[in-house]
């Protein structure tokens, strides 16, 4: 529906009918009729959303601790662009940095917010969360997920949260962003094979959440809920996922 009224706009100012391409973009969100439970229907390329099992977010219960090696990041603190993509924030910097994992090395891609966080941990629910997008040479994606509570301002997201960009396709550039300065100091976490949380929920995707959340204040998360009031896809069922605790 929503395309044919767009085609019809288009061709109104003058653009000519738009044609459905394969790689089209799929208009999705949070609500219904195209939120969540429809992603899989919107789109052939998004059957994992609803036929996947090994889908993320997921309520967090750890059935067995590992032996795993210390998260070892690296982001050198530098400039970035804040890009507003429609879906949530999106932070890429210019110095990019990595993860190394038990599976390798991983280049930061990006990073983008969702309110309330996805996962949960025993239940336990968080109000905001930063995920951090990684990719190893071959292509593997491995997320680390931050949570965070309502309390002491974000310090290391103050200049992001102060001079957001307000509509789609809207972006702002940061002077210095310190990722590095957004993890707790102990980073003890949770792994498990999961997916992507938004369309096409690809999976193979490895999850890093971190179990020590730090906070964000009221008003820096209010400002984000402004331009996003909820972008958090509801969780999903562990199957018979292993979800270890290394720590
Ligand atoms: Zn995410």
């Amino acid at each position: 529906m929503k395309l044919h009224y767009l085609g019809i706009a288009l061709f109104a100012i003058g653009l000519g009918p738009v044609t459905a391409a394969p790689t089209s973009h799929t208009h999705w969100n949070y609500l219904s009729p195209t939120g969540p439970d429809e992603w899989g229907d919107l789109h052939d390329e998004h059957a994992l959303c609803s036929a996947g099992t090994q889908q993320s977010p997921i309520n967090i219960k750890a059935n067995t601790s590992a032996a795993l090696p210390a998260l070892a990041i690296h982001y050198p603190a530098g400039p970035a662009v804040v890009k507003h993509n429609g879906h949530s924030l999106e932070v890429t910097t210019e110095s990019k940095g990595d993860v190394t994992l038990a599976s390798g090395t991983h280049d930061f891609v990006q990073m983008h917010f969702h309110t309330p966080a996805e996962m949960q941990i025993d239940g336990r629910k968080y109000p905001f969360s930063a995920h951090l997008v990684h990719r190893d040479a071959v292509g593997n994606l491995a997320v680390i997920a931050l949570l965070f509570d309502v309390g002491a301002k974000n310090k290391a997201l103050d200049s992001l949260f102060s001079s957001l960009p307000r509509r789609e396709g809207d972006s702002v550039t940061l002077n210095n962003l310190d990722l590095q300065s957004l993890f707790p100091e102990k980073l003890d976490y949770f792994t498990f094979m999961g997916s992507l949380t938004t369309p096409p929920c690809t999976e193979g995707v490895r999850w890093q959440v971190l179990k020590v959340p730090g906070t964000v204040s009221q008003q820096q998360l209010n400002a984000f809920k402004q331009l996003f009031p909820m972008n958090a896809r509801p969780i999903q069922p562990t199957n018979d996922r292993m979800v270890k605790f290394a720590g």
